[in-house]
């Protein structure tokens, strides 16, 4: 499974419709200060269902919205889409290119999509589901998880750990097993 590209259009400071792509090996984003990078992976985190405002370093989720500049008036919808090449059945559905996206208008409609198809996010959450990739996984590490990691307790670190290498799951089911 691998990320194909981004679409980004009103995003936080993308006022304007632009695409990233990401050919085969490592891409670096690289830019000055303020320049739109952490946005990027923001963006990734809110296609995938991001519902915390505060992760996204704002207060309401309208926050993403682009809000206008010097001289570039404010956008009334922010949208993502995000392109995955699933061709190695990585992620278990149908598709062997998976299209995920989400729209917010500042009139506070919403929708998720799955290759073009309006959807609910749960959907989306199901779909990304123990792939490693979905809502609140360690896929995206910002800026800010970093310290954390650091300076948390051995065994907060551990369970991080446990849960990259896959590990956290089956405790969990071990857990519920014995209750049982
Ligand atoms: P650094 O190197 O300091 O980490 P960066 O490249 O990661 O910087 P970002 O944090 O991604 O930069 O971008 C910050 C910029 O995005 C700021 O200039 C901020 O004003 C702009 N921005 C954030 N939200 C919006 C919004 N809703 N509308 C317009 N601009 C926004
Ligand atoms: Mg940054």
């Amino acid at each position: 499974m691998q990320l194909k590209s981004i679409e980004i259009v009103g995003f936080k400071s993308f006022a304007e419709k632009t695409k990233i792509d990401f050919p085969d090996g490592m891409t670096g984003i690289v830019g000055p200060n303020g320049s739109g990078k952490s946005n990027i992976a923001e963006s990734i985190r809110w296609v995938l269902g991001e519902q915390s405002a505060k992760t996204l370093r704002g207060s309401k989720m309208f926050d993403v919205i682009f809000s206008g500049s010097a001289n570039r008036k404010s956008q009334s919808m922010a949208a993502v889409t995000l392109t995955l090449d699933n061709s190695d059945g990585y992620v278990k559905t149908p598709f062997s290119e998976i299209k995920v996206a989400r729209k917010l208008f500042r009139n506070g409609d919403s929708a998720y999509f799955i290759n073009e198809k309006e959807c609910r996010l749960k959907d989306i959450v199901n779909m990304f589901m123990d792939s490693g990739i979905g809502q609140g996984s360690l896929s995206i590490i910002s800026q800010g998880n970093v310290e954390a990691i650091f300076n948390s307790k051995p065994e907060d670190r551990r369970s991080i750990v446990e849960n990259v290498a896959g590990v956290y799951k089956y405790k969990q089911q071990k857990l519920s097993a014995q209750h049982e």
